[in-house]
């Protein structure tokens, strides 16, 4: 398949651009959403996913059957919080969150690519970071150098991030994850740096994960149909838009995907710029939804490639913003209703999903669950009352010890610590 920049370079075949990350242009790799796969539902999610990204695949050095068999070793499934209102629980991976599909996809392809030394740079509002290094722990010919923005992840991603060592190192850098995004950016534009350590870049801007996140849309919404309710309408929690990007993708590819609600927090970037049809980037604002801390999100470059008429995405996604107050409620009134802890980026998604039944929407809504509430307990545990025990793969991360170096936000600095 092949792909171009958002910017104008290209073409190039997937698989290069799989490697490549950031296009040598600066822009996002993208290609035509014609294809119409033909996807069929499987018993799991990896047979789902293998019969959308096959027809991606054809004419590259890659199986996507292969690929999805080794990442997918773990389903997305559908939790039912009310008559017509599901989670799509994204967090059954190693790291508890929605980022190990697109991580463990990536880390397959890259792995059978036979490329040289690379180091994967990755800045992280929190779980991209983690995913990444798991899905490349002490995968040979490859390094991983995390940075997260210090003091604003929670306590127990801060610990998992700092948990991996062997072939990962880990950075907490006095700034934002706008800073830590901009660093990884400028680093990606320094060739020099680029050849000297064969970077690549894992963020959401690289197609190799973007294309697996479409994988659970496609199987939710296909169990959907099963059961009558198709096309069906999606709450995604939205930062940098990589996951909410994927559902859309997988609408246009013909999957029976109804309408997108993004739920932001108080970063309202995106909902902005859905009212005017101006993108206006700012600083980021720490929430308690912290891994959708996100003052300019990157795929927002992809959305406006593909979606070049505003007034047409508007009628095909809407987009509302939720504040740290409402988070709270909102885990408080899921947990007595339903007795299901869920996480504060879920919770933004929830209370979006509220406010549209206020509205009167009443057709069944999927809500992308993102992350375990585990990982986000000194938020959660308070307002429910009760503890929320991490799931196996986390608790044996936390017990392991954790280091992070600390880094100025700038690109020198990030050389220097590169070596
Ligand atoms: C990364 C993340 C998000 C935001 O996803 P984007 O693809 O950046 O929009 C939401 N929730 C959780 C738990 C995340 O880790």
């Amino acid at each position: 398949m092949d792909c171009v920049s958002t910017r104008g370079a290209g073409p190039v075949s997937l698989a290069k651009a799989l490697a490549e990350g950031l296009a040598s242009d600066g822009g996002l790799y993208v290609f035509p959403l014609d294809a119409r796969p033909a996807v069929t539902l499987g018993t799991t999610l990896a047979e789902t996913a293998a019969t959308l990204l096959e027809p991606l695949f054809i004419g590259e050095p890659l199986d996507a059957r292969e690929l999805c068999e080794a990442a997918f070793t773990f389903d997305a499934p559908l939790l039912p919080i009310d008559e017509d209102s599901s989670l799509l629980e994204l967090f059954h991976g190693p790291t508890a969150a929605f980022k190990d599909f697109g991580a463990r996809f990536l880390a397959e392809a890259l792995s059978r690519l036979g490329l040289p030394p690379t180091t994967i740079l990755v800045a992280t509002s929190g779980d991209t970071g983690a995913a990444v290094a798991a899905a490349f722990h002490r995968r040979p010919g490859f390094r991983v150098v995390i940075l997260y923005p210090d003091g604003r992840v929670s306590a127990r991603q801060a610990h998992q991030l700092g948990a991996f060592g062997d072939n990962v190192r880990t950075f907490k850098v006095r700034g934002s994850f706008d800073d830590c995004q901009r660093m990884v950016k400028e680093a990606f534009t320094d060739r020099a740096l680029v050849d000297k350590h064969g970077l690549s870049s894992a963020n959401s801007i690289s197609l190799g994960r973007l294309l697996p996140q479409m994988a659970y849309y496609a199987h939710a919404a296909l169990v959907m149909q099963q059961r009558g309710a198709a096309p069906v309408d999606f709450v995604v929690p939205t930062g940098n838009l990589g996951n909410a990007l994927a559902c859309l993708m997988a609408k246009r590819l013909g999957l029976p995907v109804g309408h997108v609600f993004l739920a932001t927090n108080a970063n309202r970037v995106l909902p902005d710029f859905l009212a005017s049809g101006a993108y206006e980037p700012r600083h980021s604002l720490a929430t308690l939804a912290n891994a959708m801390d996100v003052g300019a999100p990157s795929n927002l470059e992809r959305l406006r490639y593909w979606w070049r008429d505003v007034d047409e995405l508007r009628r095909e996604v809407s987009a509302d913003w939720v504040d740290d107050e409402s988070i709270r409620r909102t885990i408080g009134t899921t947990w007595r209703a339903t007795r299901t802890a869920i996480c504060p980026h879920t919770a933004c998604g929830v209370a979006v999903r509220d406010r549209m039944r206020a509205k009167g929407h009443a057709r069944p809504l999927v809500i992308a669950a993102t992350a375990h509430p585990a990982k986000f307990e000194t938020v959660v545990e308070p307002i429910i009352g009760e503890a929320v025990e991490p799931p196996e793969a986390l608790a044996r991360l936390l017990k392991r010890p954790s280091v992070a170096k600390p880094l100025e936000p700038t690109i020198e600095a990030l050389k220097g610590a590169m070596g």
